[in-house]
């Protein structure tokens, strides 16, 4: 087997798991015509394995669903797929398992599921804030293969958001009030008679992790572990009745004393190695700072810069905490299927992949 160079011949054959959901359909639309990786199988659970795609999905992407895909047949979740990379767009509640047999038959799965974020083995990345972090793979105990994780949604834009200000001026305390898209739950999601007409204050664990997955988003790897950092984050989590886009409002305390003019600045200017190596899913500007006081909004700003930019507005002082600021970032591309294609051209990149 050859590490993967940049004048590769043949695209990397991929799987999805989860095809059908809600993450898995935008797998389907961002992979059909992606320059490196080629879909070679489908898996979701019994309920629509045998069927063709097309039987199988309910499609719910704007552009039609391609003959070629929608002719694949829906696999079962077991690992024998004709790949070497599978996105794992799975339930929570059968990801666990799942994954691990993949990865124990020697598969790179890459997921949007919560089941390996917390594992001290399992890198939780964002491409331009830790890729450092890639270096756990190589103490993994998943025998050949390898798990990485991709944050929750609200966390992708949030995390992005505090990274140049960390680097820069150094994040001390977070608090953030999310609204929350309703794609977010999944398919078919929350009943229409409880979301219509509606706000929801509560997504169960939600909070929990926008308050703790950036801590170890931040750490530092050391003596081949992450070591969590201390920032103080407080979240409140809400549904509201729009299709994509997560909407954020952000306090934040910082430890240097920046002007308003320095954040924007910094903001604009944000640049990782995701943008340097020019990877195919990487936006150009990760973070954009938009001026007219009414933005961001979801139905405005979520496509922008292919979804996998992070819109920013309404910079202002916070009377309780030093600035705040307003986020919105697409949560079925930057903060799921597209943000970790992101992590596997980064592992591609780097020499991770081998096929
Ligand atoms: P979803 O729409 O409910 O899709 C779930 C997928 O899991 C479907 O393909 C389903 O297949 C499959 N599945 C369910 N039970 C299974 C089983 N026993 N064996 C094999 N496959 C099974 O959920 P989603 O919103 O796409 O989310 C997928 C994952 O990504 C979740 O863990 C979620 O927390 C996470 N995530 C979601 C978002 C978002 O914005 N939606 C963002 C970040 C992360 P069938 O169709 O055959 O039932």
């Amino acid at each position: 087997m050859m590490p993967v160079d940049f004048h590769f011949r043949e695209k990397i054959p991929v799987g999805i798991l989860g095809a059908t959901g809600a993450v898995g359909q935008k797998f389907v639309q961002l992979l059909s015509s992606h320059p490196w990786f080629c879909v070679k199988a489908l898996a979701a659970s019994e309920r629509s394995a045998g069927k063709s795609y097309r039987e199988a999905v309910n499609w719910l992407m704007p552009a039609p669903l391609s003959i070629e895909m929608g002719n694949m047949p829906v696999l079962p979740c077991v690992p024998n797929l004709p790949c070497s990379i599978v996105f794992s767009a799975l339930d929570a509640s059968v990801a666990g398992e799942i994954e691990k047999s993949f990865a124990e038959a020697g598969y790179i799965v890459i997921s949007n599921s919560r089941n390996f974020r917390t594992d001290p083995a399992v890198p939780l990345l964002i491409p331009e804030i830790n890729i450092a972090h890639l270096d756990l793979l190589h103490y993994q105990p998943f025998g050949k293969g390898k798990i990485v994780t991709n944050p929750n949604c609200s966390v992708c834009g949030l995390a992005l958001s505090l990274k140049p200000l960390d680097d820069q001026f150094g994040v001390e305390e977070v608090h953030v009030v999310t609204m929350q898209a309703i794609s977010g739950a999944g398919y078919p999601g929350v009943a229409s008679l409880d979301i219509l007409d509606n706000v929801i204050p509560f997504i169960s664990g939600e909070e929990e992790k926008v308050e703790n997955e950036p801590l170890k988003i931040f750490g530092v790897l050391k003596d081949k572990a992450i070591e969590n950092r201390t920032i103080k984050i407080s979240a409140h989590c809400n549904r509201v009745p729009v299709s994509d886009g997560h909407l954020e409002c952000v306090s934040v305390k910082l430890k240097g004393n920046p002007s308003r003019e320095e954040i924007i600045e910094c903001w604009n200017q944000f640049s990782a190695l995701p943008q340097a190596w020019r990877l195919p899913m990487a936006p150009v500007r990760p973070l954009h700072y938009f001026h007219d006081e009414a933005y961001p909004q979801a139905k405005r700003h979520r496509e922008l810069d292919k979804g996998m930019g992070v819109a920013i507005g309404r910079l202002r002082k916070c009377p309780l905490m030093d600035f705040k600021y307003v986020i919105l970032s697409h949560n079925t591309i930057r903060g799921a299927a597209g943000g970790t294609i992101l992590i596997a051209e980064t592992m591609v990149k780097k020499g991770f992949v081998y096929w």
